[in-house]
């Protein structure tokens, strides 16, 4: 069994994290002097802050979420000491190659087409990246999988749905990374909730190595929040707590997520109408003559590839419809990536694209 723990960069092991008022004083009191907050008040009014569920933003946010990690772990059934909470998943991402990787010395494993922030996260720490590219049809290769691995990188990052590319990977393949890799197994589910395959969360405690990232940005809807979830071993998020920027959710968002996580019939409903309306899509886009193919997608988008991506791209932006043009991304030649939109969005870009189909003769 590999000890995530001794992955972790040497001098963070012996790192003394700074100690904030907040978290050197944690009990009650009535008269709080400690951390230079305005003992006044805020210039929220009362009941705007109670509008927000909460209160008291004159004075600092819990820096570790107990309310909202003790709300999480309800609702995904896993202790709470297996809960890192960052701003969105893209801090989480950042942290994990601070807490991993040597600057100038190690390398992280991805599978391109994938997620480019692992990208970004890695050039700004100095890291270098392998890649192990996925198939034609966007399947894990295990060949160049173990070719990656020769060159020991720190962490590998398995996207599950895969963003750009829509589908879940191969489950049976990503066990096999868990069981045989011996470093962190980062799987991205930030789709996990349009999914039909399972998260990997109740399978945490068997693999030590393994970080999960989720987030509320998607299904939640709550992307301009900025809140992404870390689910690992407990020795991993004391690690990630203890480097993470003290206060990096603030009380406002803490109070609006509390609020929004009592909601999850809502959710599951948002969910469902989003799977009503890719099926439409489908459907629909796959009607067109611009449209070569529509990949099967397990997320709230398509991709598709057209007879020509970047045109399309720029003939829908000048009816004031924004799609992602992907067409530069390796395997992904002409292709568009398009977010499941409402109802009445989606049967505006159904149309537009009719009226392209006339235009591309
Ligand atoms: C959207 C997305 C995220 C979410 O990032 P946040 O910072 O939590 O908004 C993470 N991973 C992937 C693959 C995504 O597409």
């Amino acid at each position: 069994m590999i000890d995530p723990l001794e992955l972790i960069r040497e001098n963070l092991r012996a790192l003394k994290p700074y100690s904030s008022a907040r978290s050197e004083f944690s009990g009650q009191a009535s008269i709080y002097l400690d951390a230079n907050e305005n003992s006044f008040g805020s210039l929220i009014s009362a009941e705007q802050a109670a509008s927000f569920g909460g209160g008291n933003y004159n004075r600092y946010p819990d820096p570790l979420h107990k309310k909202v990690r003790t709300r999480i772990a309800e609702l995904k059934r896993v202790p709470v000491e297996t809960i890192f909470l960052g701003s969105g998943s893209d801090e989480a991402i950042d942290l994990l190659f601070r807490l991993f990787c040597v600057p100038g010395r190690d390398a992280v494993l991805i599978t391109p087409p994938t997620y480019g922030m692992y990208e970004v996260s890695a050039d700004i720490n100095d890291v270098r990246i392998l890649r192990a590219p996925l198939t034609a049809n966007f399947r894990l290769d295990w060949g160049s999988l173990e070719k990656g691995f020769l060159e020991s990188p720190r962490m590998v990052f398995l996207c599950s749905p895969n963003n750009p590319t829509g589908n879940a990977l191969d489950s049976t393949l990503v066990d096999r990374v868990l069981r045989e890799y011996p470093g962190i197994v980062v799987v991205d589910e930030a789709y996990i909730d349009f999914c039909p395959e399972k998260s990997l969360l109740p399978r945490l405690a068997e693999f030590p190595n393994l970080v999960i990232l989720q987030t509320l940005s998607k299904a939640w809807g709550l992307a301009g929040l900025r809140v992404g979830m870390a689910f690992a071993s407990p020795g991993v998020v004391d690690y990630l707590n203890r480097i993470k920027p003290p206060y990096n959710i603030s009380s406002l968002v803490q109070d609006a997520t509390l609020s929004a996580l009592e909601r999850v019939d809502e959710k599951e409903r948002l969910v469902a109408a989003i799977l009503s309306e890719r099926r439409r899509l489908e459907r629909e886009l796959g009607k067109s003559r611009l449209v070569e193919t529509i990949y099967p997608s397990d997320a709230n988008f398509l991709l598709l590839r057209t007879v020509d991506g970047t045109r399309i791209y720029k003939r829908l932006l000048e009816r004031g419809i924004v799609v992602r043009d992907r067409s530069k991304v390796f395997l992904c030649d002409r292709s568009l990536r398009i977010t499941v939109g409402t109802p009445a969005e989606n049967t505006a870009l159904i149309d537009a694209m009719r009226v392209l189909e006339r235009e591309f003769t």
